[in-house]
This record gives C-alpha cells, structure tokens and sequence, in this order.
C-alpha cells in the first residue's frame, strides 16, 4: 500500500485540504494515512508467559486512505503527491504532468526552506555559515582534500579569527596544544557527549602539573562545547582540528532527519570525514536520501548508512555525490545494490544480523553479490559483522566473483550469537577454490571459532593471518593447551577427556579440571 493517483470512484469523497467534493471521475490524490482514531481496529498478537496466544487492539488503527484535489495536494501536501507520483498511476489522469513537476518542485523546495528555518530555531544551527570569505573556500577544500593539512588549517583558523568567529581561536588553540606534543590523542571517537565531559574531567585532573597545557584544554572543551550544533544526547561527536571529524546521529536524530538538513552546512561540519547514519526500517528514506544526496558535505570518506527506501537506487545517488569516498558500511541488515558505483571506494561493509546474507526465506542472495563489480573496480577490502548466526559469511563470501579481488576480508564478531560460530574445512576448500592461485593480503577472524586444523590452513591462504588467541578452539585432536588467563602455568597435556570434561596436567601446578568448552583454553600446538 502506498499512495496513489486514482479518478474518483464516485462523487462522494471529499477533499481533506479544502473541504469540497470530488467528482466522480475527477483525478484524486489518494494519501496513506494512519492515525489513533480513525480506520479500522487493528489487533497485535502477544504470548503470554504460559505460552498461550491472545490478541490485543494496537495503539494505532490500520492505515486508509484520505483523497485530495491534485491542485490542492500540489500546494499543501507536496511529498505526498510527489510520493503518489512515483506510484503506477493512468498518466492521462495528470493533463500537463511538465507544469505540475514544477509546481511540485517549487513547493518541495518551499516546504524545505520552513522545515530549515523551523529546525534551526529549534537547535540552534545558524542559517548560513558564520563566516563567508572568498579566500576561505578552497582552503575548506585543501582540507577535504588533505585532513592533516596543518597548514590550511592554520590559515583557516587565522581568516576565522579575523573575522572574529570563535572557531578560529578552537583551531590555533588546537594546533597550539599539538606543538606542546603533550596532547596525547584526540578525542576518542564513539563517546557520547557526557563521555567526553567525563574524559575531559579525568584528563585536567591529570594535568595539574602544567598549568599552561591545562587552561589551553579548558578553553578548549569550552569552546567546543559553545560551537558543537546541538544535537540529542545519544548523538556523538568527534573533533579533529577546529571541525567535526565524526559524527554519529542516533535514532532519535536520524527520525528527523529532513528537519536537520541545516546541520550539514554547519560551521563546524564542513570538513566532516566519517558519518554514521541508521535511517531505520520502518518508513520510507527515498525523499531523505534525495536529499542527503545533494546537502551531504563532499568531504565524507565513510558513511556507515542504514535504512530502507520504497524506490531502488536512491542510495547510490547518495554514494555517487560523495567523491572522496573511500568506505561504504551498510549497516542494520541493509541489502547491498546493483546500481551503487563509485571509481575510488576501496572497502564495503555489512553490519546486522537480520538478513545481512540472507534474504527472503531458503534463497541466500548474499548482499556483496549484489554488488557490481564493474561498477566498483577499487574495491579490495570486505568486513562483515554482526550477521545471522546460522550464515557462514566466510563460506558465502568465497560463492561471490568478488574473491577474485579482494585483498582483505574481516569478519567481526557476531553480537547476536550465543554460541560462536566456527569455521570449518569445508569453508577454507571454498575459499581456497575461489582465491585460486591468489594469496589474501590479511584475513582477520574475530569472534569465530576455529581449530588448530583450520587456522593452518586458512595461514597458507594469506600473508597476514588475524585472529584472537581465545578464538581457537579446541577438537579432538588436540593435545596441548595453554590457560589464556594464567600463562604462568605453561604448556598443560590433555591427560583425559571424559564426560564433557578434561583433566590438563600443567607443568606448574598439576592436574587441573576444566569444562571441554572452556574459552579460556587455548590449544597449543607443538
Ligand atoms: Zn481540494
């Protein structure tokens, strides 16, 4: 169900904008609809604790459909007549389909500008950059270009404090800090905002030796704190020099997204270089990846993006505006695309468990084959994580033409996953079939199990073998193995195994007992 342009059925619906009939056969616009007090009751099933089934009425009724002039959705309701439009519909119903794309433009853009102006009263992002100095352009872009340029910076941070915005103090304060070599990190990435104040609390607690270094950090914070957009508390930031170099948007940022379109002109997100983005699944994201399309800042070298969208290939209009891009994760078990097509992106991502590699019931459509070689010739890297625990992303990979490429492949943990899942022979002969005569670059595994057996053989597979002690396991032939939290006890000798049990004889301590399955047994080979 969606909207819909229709010829009206009979003369008796009316239009909800202006209040007047529709006539019978006049074209309508029907608008989706869905509120707490009209429609139909809609029921939701629950379980109970002793397992039986009973049905209860949702908040919400089931969705019906409201009607609108075509004129009078054009003026009032833009997205959703645009929406209607896109909808298979008798185009003999719309008489100059020409005027009313510009009228639709022209209201788009019109509403755009309300929700900005709306928004921007609302959080405080300014309308228009602070500072609008012809010299200062290409500088912003040198540092697109370039993010460790402390040379444009300098320069940037200087024409700023010319121009007395407070930006250019946050920069020659950072890059005075840099000299003092004292600063030992940026701030850590991934922080929410209290997690910073907490770090910059424990930092100046630290640095009450050098007093100097100290009220630099303070005016620092302070001043970061003032510049920041704000935004809401579950979103984080992380600065590079006088700009944000990552940003997180939660969910609850990511819902409003249209009203935030502001933010990516913000002062302090011009040279922005990484953005996470979960859209969610639930609505419709084509108008709102149309329009990061064109506001999203070209500095971006890696969007981790999530979301779902009723029109094909809108992501890939996203991808494709964003020319320094280097890194594309798709993250909540978002499918991967055929039209994405990108010269210069080098690693792809898939992140969620739900459908990440599989899709739609027994098919398993694994998301990088729907990727387009052709489309993506720098593409070397590939990481998966958080997939579906019954998938062996490991063995779907090497069943893509992409392995005759790849350099690199990470596998990360599966966070909804009991039981690690391992990798078998039956996955390294896939592998090693795909590759071919070809050696992998690097091959890191964490959170997968794997055996002694297995790890020698995925070795002779690449240069550059990862993988966490504590994820080899041990199997039957295993003889030896080490405790991965007390190595003082040296190498122990599996003396017995019996009953899910084993008896370790280490040489420090003597015999030991431990479950079969323990994590913190590491077999050691000779
Ligand atoms: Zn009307």
């Amino acid at each position: 169900m969606s909207h819909r342009i229709e010829a009206a059925k009979s003369g008796r619906s009316t239009c909800v904008t202006c209040g007047e009939k529709i006539a019978k056969g006049d074209a309508r616009v029907a608008e989706l609809y869905q509120d707490s007090q009209r429609g139909p009751m809609r029921f939701e099933e629950r379980r109970s604790s002793g397992g039986d089934y009973y049905r209860v009425s949702a908040d919400d009724r089931e969705a019906i459909h409201r009607y609108h002039h075509v004129p009078c959705a054009a003026s009032h309701h833009p997205a959703v007549l645009a929406s209607a439009l896109r909808a298979p519909h008798d185009p003999a119903l719309i008489a100059d389909r020409a005027a009313l794309d510009r009228q639709l433009a022209d209201a788009l853009e019109a509403e755009r500008k309300q929700r900005v102006e709306a928004a921007s009263a609302r959080i405080g992002v300014p309308r228009e950059p602070t500072v609008t100095d012809p010299r200062l352009e290409p500088l912003l872009a040198r540092v697109a270009e370039t993010p460790d340029d402390l040379e444009a910076l300098a320069i940037i941070g200087d024409l700023l404090s010319e121009h007395g915005a407070p930006q250019g103090e946050l920069i020659s304060l950072q890059l005075a800090l840099r000299e003092l070599k004292a600063e030992r990190a940026p701030d850590t990435p991934g922080r929410t905002l209290r997690g910073q104040q907490l770090a910059v609390r424990a930092s100046r607690d630290r640095e009450t030796v050098d007093p100097k270094r100290a009220q630099l950090l303070q005016r620092r914070d302070e001043l970061m704190a003032s510049l920041a957009p704000r935004l809401h508390s579950a979103d984080r930031t992380s600065w590079g020099i006088g700009f944000v170099h990552r940003l997180e948007l939660g969910d609850k940022s990511s819902g409003r997204l249209a009203d935030l379109m502001n933010l990516w002109r913000h002062p302090t997100m011009r040279v922005l270089s990484e953005l996470r983005l979960d859209l969610g699944a639930s609505t419709d994201h084509a108008p709102t990846f149309r329009q990061l399309a064109v506001e999203l800042p070209r500095s971006l070298r890696r969007l981790e993006i999530g979301g779902r969208e009723s029109s094909e290939h809108v992501l890939a209009e996203v991808v494709a505006a964003l020319p320094r891009l280097t890194h594309l994760v798709l993250i909540s078990a978002r499918g991967g695309d055929p039209s994405i097509a990108h010269p210069t992106l080098t690693d792809v991502g898939f992140e969620g468990d739900r459908n990440v590699l599989v899709t739609h019931g027994d098919a398993q459509a694994d998301a990088i084959a729907t990727l387009s070689l052709d489309a993506l010739p720098a593409v070397r890297g590939v990481t998966v994580r958080d997939w579906h625990h019954r998938v062996d992303p490991l063995a779907a990979l090497a069943r893509t033409p992409w392995l005759a490429r790849l350099d690199r492949i990470h596998i990360g943990p599966s966070s909804r996953t009991h039981e690690r899942s391992s990798v078998t022979l039956e996955t390294v002969a896939a592998l090693r079939d795909a590759l071919g005569d070809r050696k992998l670059a690097r091959l890191e595994l964490t959170g997968v199990a794997i055996t002694l057996p297995v790890r020698a053989a995925l070795a002779e597979l690449c240069a550059e073998l990862v993988c966490p002690a504590a994820s080899v396991t041990l199997d039957a032939e295993t003889t030896h193995v080490t405790h991965a939290n007390k190595p003082e006890w040296g190498r122990g000798e599996i003396v017995k195994r019996n009953a899910g049990k084993l008896e370790i004889k280490f040489p420090g301590v003597g015999v030991k007992v431990f479950k079969a399955d323990a994590p913190f047994l590491v077999p050691s080979g000779d």
